[in-house]
């Protein structure tokens, strides 16, 4: 059996295999909840004695994905994250401690991507206008932007949670925003049954009632509204980075919604990549780093590293080849 055959099968036999069924799970009632936040729909689902009791659970993670937008989305001119793009260069500004750590993953990750991942571009996610319409800039406007990008161009104190621009560097949460979101809703309702579908990433908080896992489709990497793949999720958070979600059209030219920090233009990838982790922060991180870096590059760095990532790559005849990791295999 090939790598793509083998991947098929594994996730078929995830979902038809059959788990012992928990005595009180008839008991407990399933509530659903749907929302629109950081620019793109949540669903969230919980079970619980009853269904007042599953809509407070869901109420309560709403307001921590709220709380996070407020603190981190730079469409509001008031987020944390907007006031530290304002800040003058070279003066400090105060982080609180779950910005701290998260930053601190930030800056973990983008050494461990090679800078494939690289929050501070929003010089270049301006001049492509990723967050707009798109469009196309000139060669000189892409050097420009590249040279006002780059997290080695933030120093980042972890002692004293400070954050100093060096030059006018700004960050974009777009790749990493999600991600911590679902963390500080994990951190809140701890591990129980509930899902979070968020545009592209679903977290769970636990297995479902009956100790199944949940189903979690992920779509044709060039419809999204097409399944493709389905597996099961018992615990941590599935992230899909792919070129169906968001990207762009400019005079019939396809503009990419990531970006290669390392040549300041749209990766060249045309597919998606879905990564498991336990953190959902790292689980979106990574999602989009390997898109930056492709199947071929991503398939060993992932490996090395016994990390859970499939790819999904559209070949010319209309067929999807399926790479996947070992560990992506064994855990789904
Ligand atoms: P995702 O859909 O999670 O892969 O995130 C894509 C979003 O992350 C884009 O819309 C940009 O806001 C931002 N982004 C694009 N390229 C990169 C990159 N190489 N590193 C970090 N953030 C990026
Ligand atoms: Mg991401």
């Amino acid at each position: 059996m090939n790598r793509a055959a083998a991947a098929l099968a594994l996730a078929v036999c995830v979902t038809s295999s059959s788990v012992p069924t928990a005595e009180n799970a008839h008991a407990l009632q399933r509530a659903g909840r749907e929302a629109y936040l950081m620019g793109t729909r949540a669903r969230l689902a919980a079970y619980a004695a009853d269904r007042r009791a599953g809509l407070t659970t869901l109420e309560a993670a709403l307001e921590v994905l709220e709380a996070t937008e407020a603190q981190l989305s730079t469409w509001r001119a008031d987020s944390a994250i907007s006031r530290f793009n304002q800040t003058s260069v070279g003066t400090p500004w105060q982080a609180d401690p779950p910005l701290c750590r998260m930053l601190g993953a930030l800056y973990e990750w983008h050494a461990a991507t090679g800078g494939a991942f690289d929050p501070a571009i929003g010089a270049l996610t301006a001049v492509w206008d990723i967050h707009g319409d798109g469009r196309i800039p000139s060669r000189q406007e892409v050097d420009s932007a590249r040279r006002r990008a780059g997290l080695q161009q933030i120093a980042f104190d972890d002692r004293g949670c400070t954050l100093t621009r060096r030059a006018n560097v700004t960050l974009d949460v777009g790749a990493f925003g999600k991600g911590e979101a679902l963390d500080r809703v994990l951190a809140a309702l701890g591990r129980a049954p509930w899902m979070i579908d968020f545009g592209g990433q679903v977290t769970v908080g636990g297995p479902k009632p009956d100790r199944q896992p949940w189903p979690v489709a992920i779509a044709h990497p060039l419809d999204r509204d097409r399944p493709y793949l389905e597996v099961g999720l018992t615990t941590g958070s599935l992230s899909t980075s792919g070129s169906s979600e968001r990207d762009l059209l400019v005079d019939g030219e396809r503009v990419g919604h990531i970006l290669d920090p390392r040549t300041g233009r749209p990766a060249r990838f045309a597919g998606s990549v879905t990564v498991w982790h336990e953190r959902g922060l790292v689980a979106d991180i990574l999602s989009t780093a390997l898109y930056v870096m492709g199947p071929e590059d991503g398939m060993a760095w992932a490996d090395e590293r016994g990390l859970s990532v499939c790819y999904l790559v559209p070949v010319e005849d209309g067929t999807v080849r399926v790479l996947a990791t070992d560990a992506f295999r064994r855990l789904m």
